[in-house]
């Protein structure tokens, strides 16, 4: 593979306060489509591209990503989680929008060409990573509505730090009850650019009353659960971990599989199924509603500790984490840091 190193490497950011996403490392992965098929990968110099204002992402939106973590340890053994079910899952998406497949083991393996280019950016501390976002985009410059016959793919690589800053924090999320997500046979299954789009406004309506999330309801109905912004939903009631079932309009997290197989594996009851708001009213009424949590790369798990329904809050195990919960984002961590055994094949070498 042809890498082009910077001469000018960027003052990296005080890695004890990286947040989410503001920082980029000094080099990035960029491969094009066309005259049918995928050019070779080259690694470059992080930077802007240049775009003709006609290209068609710009306007019709044809655009799918990805985003998953490498990790680095004490003796700077360098690993990944699960790379090949993300490139699978944006074929699937590539698909979905008609874009693309992409050469799964190849592209795996150009990743980690990058990581270890800029391996100096993976953090240590507790709870940071490099986050990994692999991007696709339509490249043809011109404006009729059409699959374009060019593509960018590119991956640039974020060190970011422990999304809890101040401790395991419970989140507040609102129920939205007007704006849908993703109908059956839309896009809510596909990683793609104008889910996120459509569900701002929702999101923004929900900040300004003071919930940092919205859950959505499925489109047709109103009734049963689908997801959070970009975390899958689980549900403890009595005891069974519930989580809504991959429908179609719900986007398959693979953290949400690792969380189910990782129940599985303890041999803790869970269900993927339909979750309806009548069945979390009546756990309410019965005290049987023990918890809830959201599944994410970002967040890895993130319990919910209010939940708005119909305007009204639901406190959830007394706005505390509860055993489920701090159980699975111990496990999930643990094997993503190296502090446990990974007895799933999830963990993928880097160096
Ligand atoms: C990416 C994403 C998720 C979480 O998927 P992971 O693979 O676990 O990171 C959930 N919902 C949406 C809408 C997403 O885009």
């Amino acid at each position: 593979m042809k890498i082009t190193l910077t001469a000018n490497k960027k003052v990296k950011p005080d890695f004890s306060k990286l947040g989410f996403g503001k920082y980029f490392t000094d080099h990035m992965l960029v491969m094009d489509y066309k005259d049918g098929a995928w050019q070779e990968p080259e690694i470059i110099p992080y930077g802007p591209f240049q775009m003709d204002p006609s290209t068609c992402v710009l306007h019709y939106g044809q655009g799918i990503f990805e985003g998953l973590k490498a990790y680095k340890d004490a003796n700077g053994k360098i690993t990944m989680f699960r790379p090949y079910d993300n490139f699978k899952r944006m074929n699937r998406s590539a698909t979905r929008l008609c874009m693309p497949e992409l050469d799964v083991d190849k592209v795996v393996e150009a990743l980690k060409e990058l990581v270890l280019v800029d391996q100096d950016w993976i953090p240590t501390e507790p709870g940071t990573a490099l986050y990994i976002r692999p991007t696709m985009i339509a490249y043809d410059a011109m404006l009729g509505v059409h699959p374009a016959h060019n593509y960018k793919f590119f991956i640039i690589l974020s060190p970011v730090g422990s999304y809890y800053a101040s401790g395991m924090k419970p989140t507040k999320i609102m129920v939205e009850d007007k704006y849908v997500r993703a109908p059956l046979g839309g896009t809510g299954e596909a990683k793609c650019m104008g889910n996120y789009a459509t569900s701002l406004l929702a999101g923004d309506i929900a900040n300004k009353k003071g919930y940092e999330q919205v859950l959505w309801l499925d489109a047709q109905e109103k009734k049963y659960i689908e997801e959070v912004g970009a975390m899958n939903m689980f549900f403890v009631f009595d005891g069974v971990v519930k989580t809504p079932e991959l429908v179609g309009s719900i986007l398959p997290g693979i953290t949400r599989d690792s969380v189910i197989k990782l129940l599985k594996y303890y041999g803790k009851p869970v269900e993927e199924t339909r979750v309806s708001l009548d069945e979390i009213q009546e756990n309410i009424e019965k005290g049987t509603f023990n918890e809830a949590f959201g599944s994410g790369t970002a967040a890895v798990i993130s319990p919910v500790g209010t939940l708005n329904i119909h305007g009204e809050d639901v406190i959830i195990n007394g706005g505390e984490m509860g055993e489920i919960t701090s159980f699975l984002y111990d496990r999930l961590t643990g094997i993503q840091y190296g502090r446990y055994e990974d007895p799933f094949g999830w963990i993928v070498r880097v160096n």
